[in-house]
């Protein structure tokens, strides 16, 4: 699948050193049983997960709940930084509580996380979440 995001939606070295310490400090914060990681490749998550719902500029974030894997939305690069501070706790939630449902995922991380929402460049839908990587068929 094509690469949708312009030149300009991208994120340098230093945004990835600083959602590697945003991701350390999150999990310390949740006492989370891993570490999550970020995977900026989505063509390369994409293998991983279950099926295709919305597509990558229709989303924030996923996560796949079982490895921790985190991927962000590259249009955050143009955001203010407290919606890139939200979406990956948001997704670190999401890995350290499985049951939990959006809506009260969502409301945990507005509540520790808060931003404003910004009209403009709303998303159809906040995240996608994965149970677990898929299985290769035998
Ligand atoms: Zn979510």
């Amino acid at each position: 699948m094509a690469n949708h995001f312009r030149n300009e939606h991208r994120f340098t070295a230093n945004d990835k050193e600083w959602h590697s310490s945003l991701l350390i400090i999150f999990s310390k914060f949740l006492k989370m049983k891993i570490t999550p990681i970020m995977v900026y490749e989505r063509r390369q998550f994409n293998k991983y997960i279950m099926g295709k719902r919305l597509r990558a500029n229709q989303l924030w974030g996923e996560c796949i709940q079982e490895s921790g894997m985190i991927w962000l939305s590259p249009h955050h690069s143009t955001e203010p930084k407290t919606q890139t501070i939200n979406t990956l706790f948001h997704e670190c939630v999401h890995i350290k509580y499985p049951k939990w449902n959006e809506t009260k995922v969502r409301k945990f991380a507005d509540k520790h996380m808060p931003i404003t929402v910004n009209e403009e460049s709303a998303k159809k839908g906040f995240d996608q979440v994965y149970k677990r990587v898929k299985k290769n068929k035998r």
